[in-house]
């Protein structure tokens, strides 16, 4: 069974073949919501754009998280097939005959090992006098300091790289 449309009631619009348009015009209007232009029938085709750039972003977030795989893994085989040739350059670094390379090796890996610090000027303002007095010793000082400590026995010049990774504050015996 059907029930007849109450023409008066109906969008006044004709449509593109000819016919008038058969929806319920909205109350108060003579016009259907699409002939208003509401809703989403408002801009299909703005619609259709908002659709295609929320679907762009799911794609680049798709190949952020790719590329962070790639990223990790390529981290995961450096970590596994050179690791041995990573820590025998600090190695070689560390126990370089050069003071100036060593110092520079030594402190790059500590670095890895302890973090950065954080700003030089808070690390001075921080910095007990002993380690500013030390900082200040000219090269020859310091080479005399290293000599002293390692024929004293309070460094082991033999120490491996994995002592140093193992416990770095190990190497520094008071
Ligand atoms: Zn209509």
């Amino acid at each position: 069974m059907t029930y007849p449309r109450d023409e008066s009631k109906c969008c006044s619009a004709v449509k593109a073949d000819g016919a008038r348009c058969r929806a319920y015009a909205v109350h108060g209007t003579d016009l259907c919501a699409g002939h208003l232009g509401l809703g989403l029938v408002r801009d299909p085709s703005g619609a259709g754009r908002k659709g295609s750039v929320k679907s762009a972003q799911v794609r680049a977030e798709r190949a952020e998280i790719r590329k962070r795989g790639l990223k990790q893994r390529l981290a995961d085989a450096a970590e596994r097939e050179l690791i041995d040739s990573i820590l025998s350059a600090y190695e070689r670094g560390i126990k370089s005959d050069d003071p100036a390379v060593a110092v520079r090796a030594a402190d790059s890996l500590l670095n890895r090992v302890l973090g950065k610090p954080k700003e030089t000027i808070e690390q001075v303002s921080e910095r007990p006098d002993e380690l500013r007095k030390l900082a200040e010793l000219t090269v020859e000082e310091r080479d005399a300091l290293w000599r002293q400590l390692t024929a004293d026995g309070l460094f082991d010049p033999d120490a491996t790289v994995a002592d140093v990774v193992g416990d770095p504050r190990g190497q520094f015996v008071a």
